[in-house]
């Protein structure tokens, strides 16, 4: 069975900035586990895909305790205007999510689906390679919805971020994806595990107080 690589390790520190769109898809939370999510659609996948695929990755993550404002964001520096470019701020719950429409040259992988950028001081940029995505979803030999595995892989680099390292796990965190995460992505039941999540609400809880350190993603 083909396996695909979730991660790679930092290529560049891409900036970003059309008219920037807030949606809190499930309600209010407890605010010390809030996160904003900014998400540059560089492909673009579209309006719809994306929301399909914010209301999927949030609910992975409000399962592990972690609510999420999804913010729309422009391409900064696109040569069009500046509507929508959102500035980046010195929140520690906000994360940066670039979806890009090429293969990263000078990836260090080649199969890496994204790639989390946690050892920025910042901590909060993260990248998804949408043409991977497709790869895998016309090469499964069973339903796999793009839109889902967009989700997963947001998951996945958002946790990175928030545990400071790109260490991997189980699960959501494998290293490389197998048809058993797939399947269990297609009926919904792959979500982090206790030990995952409860590590990610310490690291948001530390991060906000200042004390944001390395973590490895428990089994
Ligand atoms: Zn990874």
């Amino acid at each position: 069975m083909k396996q695909f690589l979730l991660c790679a390790l930092l290529v560049s520190a891409p900036v970003w900035s059309r008219t920037a769109v807030a949606h809190d898809v499930s309600g209010p939370a407890a605010s010390q586990n809030r996160i904003t999510v900014h998400v540059i659609d560089m492909v673009p996948v579209g309006k719809s895909t994306l929301r399909y695929a914010e209301v999927q990755a949030d609910r992975i993550l409000r399962k592990a305790g972690v609510a999420a404002e999804w913010v729309d964001c422009a391409e900064p520096h696109s040569g069009r205007s500046n509507d929508g470019v959102c500035p980046e701020g010195s929140d520690p719950g906000l994360f940066i999510v670039g979806i890009r429409g090429d293969n990263a040259p000078g990836s260090s992988s080649k199969s890496a689906l994204g790639f989390a950028m946690p050892q920025f001081p910042s901590s909060n940029h993260a990248v998804v390679l949408y043409p991977r995505i497709i790869q895998i979803v016309r090469a499964n030999a069973y339903p796999l919805d793009e839109r889902v595995l967009l989700a997963y892989v947001i998951a996945h680099e958002l946790a990175h971020l928030l545990f400071g390292s790109v260490a991997h796990g189980e699960g959501i965190m494998r290293a490389n994806w197998s048809r058993q995460e797939f399947e269990r992505m297609t009926d919904r039941t792959l979500l982090f595990t206790s030990g995952q999540a409860h590590l990610l609400q310490r690291a948001l809880q530390e991060r906000r107080a200042g004390r944001g350190r390395r973590m490895f993603p428990p089994s």
